[in-house]
């Protein structure tokens, strides 16, 4: 059964590459890039490989 969905996001700007969970996905595309504070796209949010 699936457990809690993860995003990894790649900032285009600083290059930080960070996995996040829905919530942290949701703040991210509101509020941009928590290290740079680069604005964030869809496009720049991934989900993260499930094994
Ligand atoms: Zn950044």
């Amino acid at each position: 059964m699936p457990g809690p969905q993860t995003h990894t996001f790649d900032c285009p700007e600083c290059h930080r590459s960070i996995e996040v969970d829905d919530a942290m996905r949701a703040t991210l595309l509101d509020v941009g890039c928590v290290v740079c504070g680069a604005p964030v796209a869809e496009c720049d949010l991934s989900d993260a490989p499930t094994a």
